[in-house]
C-alpha cells in the first residue's frame, strides 16, 4: 500500500474521509527518528532496571490476578509518548499495550498524524490488569503511577497524549473531566512537556460519533509539536 494510501485508510478508520491539505511546515518536524536500544544509550541501565522491578513488582494486589506485567513498546526514545488506562484482557495476555481492536484504532489514530506505531513509546497508568476490566481504583494508581513517571523522565518524549480520562486524571493529577481537559495544551514535570487528552480508543469503538472530535484533538498535538522550539 502506497503512503498516500495507507493515509487515507487511518483517516477512513477515524471517520475522517477527506484529508485537509495542510501547509509543509506544520508537518511534524522530522518524524521521531527510531533509535534501537543499545548499551550506548544514556540511560539503558536504569531502563533494564525499570524493566526489572516492574515484571517483579507486588505493590498492589492486581499482581496476585495478573499473567504478566505490561512494561510499555515502542522506541525509548521517542518524541512523542502515548499514556494509555491499563491492560485489557488481550494486552494482559500478549504483555503489550493496545492490541486487538482499540490498539488497531490507536495504530489509525497515530498514522493520521503520520506517527507509525513503532516510532512513538506507549504505556499505561497501570501495568496490571484489572480484573473484568473495572476502573482502576485509586490505590493502584497510587501504587504504579511512579513507574510511569520514572519512564517518562526515561524517554524524556517532546509531547504526551494522553488517551481517556483515567489516563488523563491520573497524569495530571486532576478530577477535571475529559471534556474540560480536551482542547487544552496541558504540561507535565519539570520540563514542561506538552500534553494533550482525547478519548480513548477503546471508547471511540463504542462511540465512534465522537472520532471526529478526537480527530480534532490530534489535530492539536500535531501542531503543539509542530510550534516546538528546536531541541538544544
Ligand atoms: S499494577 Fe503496578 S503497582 Fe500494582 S502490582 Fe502491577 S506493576 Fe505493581
Amino acid at each position: 500500500m502506497i503512503e498516500s494510501q495507507r493515509r487515507a485508510a487511518y483517516l477512513q478508520a477515524l471517520g475522517i474521509d477527506r484529508w485537509a491539505a495542510r501547509q509543509p511546515t506544520a508537518a511534524p518536524t522530522g518524524a521521531p527518528a527510531v533509535v534501537p536500544p543499545s548499551a550506548t544509550n544514556v540511560g539503558a541501565d536504569v531502563w533494564s532496571e525499570l524493566k526489572r522491578c516492574v515484571a517483579e513488582c507486588t505493590r498492589c494486589d492486581l499482581h496476585r490476578s495478573r499473567t504478566q506485567t505490561v512494561f510499555g513498546v515502542g522506541d525509548p526514545k521517542a518524541k512523542w509518548m502515548v499514556v494509555g488506562e491499563a491492560p485489557g484482557a488481550e494486552e494482559d495476555r500478549q504483555g503489550e499495550p493496545f492490541v486487538g481492536a482499540a490498539g488497531q484504532l490507536l495504530n489509525a489514530m497515530l498514522g493520521a498524524i503520520e506517527l507509525p506505531r513503532e516510532t512513538v513509546f506507549i504505556a499505561n497508568i497501570l501495568k496490571c490488569r484489572p480484573p473484568e476490566n473495572r476502573d482502576p481504583r485509586p490505590e493502584e494508581i497510587g501504587e504504579c503511577v511512579s513507574y510511569l513517571h520514572q519512564q517518562i523522565e526515561q524517554v524524556a518524549p517532546r509531547i504526551l497524549l494522553a488517551f481517556g480520562r483515567v489516563a488523563a486524571q491520573s497524569l495530571l493529577g486532576t478530577e477535571a473531566t475529559l471534556a474540560k481537559l480536551r482542547g487544552t495544551v496541558h504540561r507535565f514535570g519539570p520540563r514542561h512537556t506538552p500534553v494533550i487528552v482525547t478519548y480513548h480508543p477503546a471508547y471511540l469503538l463504542r462511540v465512534p460519533g465522537d472520532k471526529r472530535k478526537a480527530w480534532e484533538d490530534l489535530k492539536l498535538a500535531r501542531q503543539v509539536f509542530a510550534e516546538l522550539p528546536a531541541e538544544a
